[in-house]
């Protein structure tokens, strides 16, 4: 029986080099691997014309380039756009593509479903399905990198609105937000794997600053990514005590704000900017009073951060409401009055509901969670969505 290929994006670097190494290649062999498949999105392994043919004959024997297959592929009027993204057993994940003047941010999934099951999130009403490999979570880059490299629309815009610091290399995606479904830092070896090539010269090339990942909070992984692989980081955090965020993030039980903002103070000196982002879910009449506003200043006076605050988009299981603009307006000031760096997160693709807790990524309700909530909940009219994704830095 022949065994099964290996896929070529499972590999960062090093990973490449060993697997090179291995084939009894040259070490040169792994560098132009890395510039075919990544920098130029070459998956025809008989297309890469400076392999000797003899290794390329191996590599058709023993290796393959394959990302998710595509189920859908939407476009918003603004630009934006959305894939869905087939994982098998009747589930899918999602990647967002969101051009803004002079950068392109592609948001990425890291497993399909999720285990924390936080109580505004419909990722989490669908349960936990698998892990996505490091294959599966940087293919959604190279993918809709490689894709969008042909778009005129999504390439004129990124030409007409230069973005200092990010030299134009033919490259569409100037930015990537692990803000699709899942949890990165419950899939961490595969998640760092795929933030290295993220990073690597030989493959994206992208800044740390420009690369965040989005965490509700494992405190011990926080920790580790700092070591790691330092990225910008934002957390998920909701609530100003714990009371709140045990029911809001589940994770609060194991990982209480203490230990939390702890760990964030640790990363701080590792992170690529001098601040950290807190991204704060605004739920109508649940997390967004006064009251709640002026604790939230009390409990991160002393941490350098931003405070993002991401009105809801509602889906009918949740029995939720996003709050009002009025109340949104009044919390936001209370920060600001305070001193606080605080922004409201602006509408984006809004005509394909390309909005983070309305990702329609599953196919097949696993839990029958959902079930469960309907019956249970106060159905609430799922309003116009937003998108949740704006300037996260810069
Ligand atoms: N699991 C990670 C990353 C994915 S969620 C995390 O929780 O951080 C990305 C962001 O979208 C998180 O801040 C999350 O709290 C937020 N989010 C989830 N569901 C939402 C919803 N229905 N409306 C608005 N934001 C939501
Ligand atoms: Fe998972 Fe993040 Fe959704 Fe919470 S908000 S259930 S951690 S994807």
């Amino acid at each position: 029986m022949t065994s099964p290929r290996v896929n070529l994006l499972d590999f960062d670097a090093d990973q490449m080099a060993a697997y090179v190494a291995g084939l009894n290649e040259k070490p040169f062999r792994a560098k132009q691997l890395m510039q075919w498949i990544h920098q130029r999105g070459v998956s025809n392994i008989n297309d890469m014309s400076d392999l000797a043919k003899t290794f390329r004959t191996t590599l058709l024997d023993k290796a393959e380039i394959v990302s998710l297959p595509v189920l859908k592929d939407e476009h918003a009027t603004d630009g934006t756009r959305k894939w869905l993204l087939d994982v098998g057993a009747g589930n899918a994940v999602e990647s967002v593509f969101i051009p803004e003047d002079g950068r392109g941010t592609l948001c990425i999934s890291s497993q399909a479903g999720c285990a924390v099951n936080c109580r505004f999130c419909s990722t989490g009403y669908q349960g936990f399905s698998r892990n996505l490999t490091a294959g599966e979570i940087i293919g959604q880059l190279w993918f809709a990198e490689h894709l969008l490299r042909n778009d005129p629309n999504a390439v004129r815009r990124i030409e007409e609105f230069p973005t200092p610091g990010w030299e134009h290399t033919g490259r569409v995606i100037s930015n990537v937000v692990m803000m699709g479904m899942g949890e990165p830092l419950l899939n961490y070896d595969n998640v760092i794997t795929a933030l290295r090539l993220m990073l690597d010269d030989r493959a994206y090339g992208l800044s740390r600053r420009r690369v965040t990942v989005s965490t509700s909070g494992v405190v011990p992984m926080i920790d580790r990514l700092a070591q790691d692989c330092p990225v910008a980081l934002a957390v998920s955090l909701h609530a100003p005590n714990d009371a709140l965020r045990d029911q809001l993030v589940p994770l609060n039980q194991k990982y209480p704000l203490k230990e939390l903002l702890a760990a964030c103070e640790r990363y701080l000196p590792f992170a690529p900017r001098d601040f950290l982002t807190f991204e704060y879910c605004m739920l109508d009449g649940i997390n967004d009073s006064d009251i709640q506003a002026k604790e939230l200043v009390r409990l991160l006076k002393d941490i350098k951060c931003k405070i993002n605050l991401i009105p809801f988009n509602p889906f009918p299981e949740s029995g939720l409401k996003r709050s009002t603009a009025q109340r949104i307006h009044a919390f936001v000031n209370i920060l600001l009055e305070a001193g606080m760096v605080a922004t409201v997160r602006k509408t984006r693709g809004d005509d394909i509901a390309a909005a983070c807790g309305q990702l329609a990524g599953d196919v097949v309700d696993r839990t029958r969670v959902r079930e469960r909530a309907v019956h249970d909940a106060e159905i609430v009219q799922s309003e116009q969505p937003i998108h949740w994704l704006n300037k996260l830095d810069d």
